[in-house]
């Protein structure tokens, strides 16, 4: 038992303040014009009430076992991420839907080599819950003048639209896709792809080399 004398004692932490009442952690309400300065700790963590400190380290613990979702932002930034550093771990945390089952490992790494050191830089990036606008501009080597600029290059003006749901972007509509990355992505029969057009003069291997597929 902790008596009211010891309760009054202490300083508390500060849960809220409705209707007229502090309340405390530890589950006190006393009346905004009874408490006195001394009660409620200006600094949390230096709280004496040890129910309130209990409290306040569950609550933390909580919060530490469910981590925020990702802003439809964040989702954007850290799939260019990805992407730049051609990494498909986790991409599950980031996609969903039709966009997770076709930005596979393999279109990916074809990405990287059909255009070496290919990395994308975020130009404007408008984003809300349901939708993400994304302009970005790609530096890469242009390894076998697929885009016919060999050897280092930048190509500007990028644009995809995509759209989100849950927390996770479940598919890309591209509107200027120089890369023929997001393009095509569903088809098989990608007819429109330009780095479907065989370069057999570039180096070894079957026409299917060359897709991102
Ligand atoms: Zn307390």
């Amino acid at each position: 038992m902790v008596s009211c004398l010891t309760l009054l004692n202490d300083s508390h932490i500060l849960a809220r303040c409705t209707d007229g009442f502090n309340q405390t952690l530890c589950g006190m309400a006393i009346a905004v014009q009874d408490t006195l300065p001394a009660l409620i700790a200006h600094d949390p963590a230096g709280a004496s009430c040890l129910r309130c400190q209990d409290m306040m380290r569950h609550e933390a613990a909580a919060q530490a076992v469910q981590p925020r979702p990702l802003s439809a932002r964040a989702l954007v930034q850290r799939l260019v991420d990805h992407l730049n550093n051609n990494d498909t771990t986790r991409l599950e945390e980031l996609l969903a839907g039709s966009l997770l089952k076709s930005l596979s490992a393999q279109r990916m790494s074809r990405l990287h080599q059909l255009f070496p050191g290919w990395c994308a830089t975020v130009d404007e990036l408008i984003a809300d819950e349901g939708s993400a606008v994304l302009r970005y501009q790609v530096s890469f080597a242009d390894a076998f003048s697929l885009l016919g600029c060999l050897g280092p290059a930048v190509k500007t003006g990028q644009a995809i639209v995509l759209r989100l749901a849950n927390h996770r972007i479940t598919d890309a509509c591209p509107i200027v896709d120089d890369f023929a990355f997001w393009s095509g992505r569903a088809s098989t029969a990608d007819t429109g792809c330009a780095h479907c057009i065989p370069h057999t003069n570039v180096t070894e291997g079957s026409i299917n080399d060359r897709h991102y597929y």
